[in-house]
């Protein structure tokens, strides 16, 4: 095959959750080499909603359940392990006009003869006040993932929403909290009716009809719901410490809007049951193309189904050019590893990365050079996004800058000493004085030139 064919991807996938990923995997081993483009920021953070959900117990092979960023940073390293590339960052457009198809990512234009669209879907919001505070602080996108946490157990707890999610949710959540309120906008469900009867049924459910969300209140963790009537006008308050959005999924069809088949909410259409899309060697798996299941099997399932139909398509068309692996064996998977605390005795003055309130002190006070203080939880996904971010950006500064990272369970007091609320949080020091903060995941470029401008 000549040079400029060669350029060609034999197949990109893009998005990062189990669709993604499932279809990297099974690309890779069919010796397909496949790119994937996780995203960053657009339609949510890579590894997709099981990012920010803590135990998934419902996959299959994980008895005990497993936290979903472990789960996705396991799905990553199986596809990486079997030679898939990938490119961290956001496809900003994809080309389907002509063949092969064109992306464009991190300022480069990637050629590629087929394409699986596993972007996902977002679940829609309500957009008012309070809702950054108290997400995942009482908030929560998933009853299913979130439910069965520790802080909603045998406490009073609310659902948003009149479709079968939401039903499905409240009826679930009675297995966990003391009473759920159902707040429905209208005065009648859209849900099934065999759903609706379950929840009107339930003496633990509640249904406070033509009422909207209009705040929130509580002291860290949600405490109050205030609810609107139909006129907009506050009229009741509950006391509830969970509450649970079920209004729809937005599905992350940006990137092929006017180019393929949509359906009325906007999902991909594909071919009955297969993963084809209403272009050639362009194929869909995992939420954005299913308004139904929306669960991590179901995606990893057809991120699978989507991978093998590529790999059908391409050698049909004669396109594959497969790569000839050196070691049959590929190496163990990598995963990453957590950050060792260190303590007086293997504390490094020139490290550039390490863990704990001893680390922060020493730094801060000797280091003369910027010093990023991450914080971050155990269960946090945004952290798993953003950490090899900011280790890149240290390793790139060729050691002019240092990092320090603090476990927010490990530490609270310092965490809380520096008026951090949520993680990740990132401060940079220079000359102990505290220069930039970022919350939440961010641009790696942004913090780069941040600590260059200081150097
Ligand atoms: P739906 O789009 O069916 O329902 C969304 C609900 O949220 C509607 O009741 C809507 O109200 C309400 N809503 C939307 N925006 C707001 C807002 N800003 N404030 C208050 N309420 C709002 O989504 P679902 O996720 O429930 O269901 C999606 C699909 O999945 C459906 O086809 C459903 O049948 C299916 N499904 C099936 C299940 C099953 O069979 N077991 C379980 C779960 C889902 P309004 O009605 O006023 O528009």
């Amino acid at each position: 095959m000549g040079s400029a064919a060669a350029a060609v991807e034999n197949l990109v996938v893009i998005g990062s959750g189990p669709a993604g990923y499932t279809a990297a995997l099974y690309a890779a081993r069919a010796n397909l080499s496949p790119l994937l483009i996780t995203g960053y920021q657009d339609g949510g953070i890579p590894g997709g909603q099981l990012m920010t959900t803590t135990h998934v117990e419902n996959f299959p092979g994980f008895p005990d359940g497993i936290l979903g960023p472990e789960l996705m940073d396991r799905m990553k390293s199986q596809a990486v392990r079997w030679g898939t590339r990938l490119i961290e960052a956001d496809a900003e457009t994809l080309d389907l006009s002509q063949r092969p198809y064109r992306i464009q990512v991190e300022g480069q234009t990637v050629l590629a003869h087929s394409v699986i669209l596993a972007t996902g879907a977002s679940a829609n919001r309500l957009h008012i006040d309070g809702e950054d505070t108290y997400w995942s602080r009482g908030i929560s996108a998933c009853a299913i993932c979130d439910g069965a946490t520790p802080q909603f157990r045998k406490a009073e707890l609310a659902v948003v929403g009149g479709g079968d999610s939401a039903c499905e949710e409240a009826v679930y959540l009675t297995k966990y909290g003391s009473h759920v309120h159902l707040i429905v906008r209208k005065d009648s469900l859209r849900a099934s009716r065999a759903m609706a009867d379950r929840v009107l049924a339930n003496p633990q459910i509640t249904v406070h009809w033509n009422r909207q969300v209009g705040g929130f209140g509580g002291d860290q963790w949600l405490e109050q719901l205030q609810l609107n009537g139909s006129d907009g006008k506050a009229c009741e308050t509950l006391a509830v410490k969970g509450l649970f959005y079920a209004i729809g999924h937005t599905p992350n069809t940006r990137l092929v809007k006017g180019q393929l088949e949509l359906d009325a909410k906007g999902y991909l259409v594909i071919e009955g049951g297969s993963p084809n899309t209403s272009k050639e060697g362009v194929f869909a798996a995992g939420d954005v193309a299913d308004d139904q299941w929306r669960q991590a099997i179901t995606a990893a399932a057809s991120g699978c189904q989507a991978a093998l139909a590529a790999e059908r398509w391409l050698s049909n068309n004669d396109l594959a050019v497969t790569i000839s692996r050196e070691e049959v064996e590929p190496k163990a998977a990598e995963l990453p590893q957590p950050t060792t605390t260190a303590t007086e005795a293997d504390f490094s003055a020139d490290a550039l990365w390490q863990g704990g309130s001893y680390a922060l002190r020493r730094l801060y006070h000797e280091s003369t050079k910027p010093l990023l203080v991450t914080y971050t939880s155990p269960s946090c996904g945004p952290c798993h996004v953003f950490k090899p971010q900011l280790k890149r950006v240290l390793n790139e500064l060729e050691g002019a800058a240092q990092g320090v990272e603090i476990n927010l369970e490990d530490d609270p007091e310092i965490a809380a000493q520096a008026g951090v609320t949520g993680t990740p949080t990132v401060q940079l020091f220079y000359g102990k004085e505290l220069k930039k903060q970022w919350r939440g995941v961010q641009q790696r470029s942004e913090v780069k030139q941040a600590i260059e401008a200081l150097l």
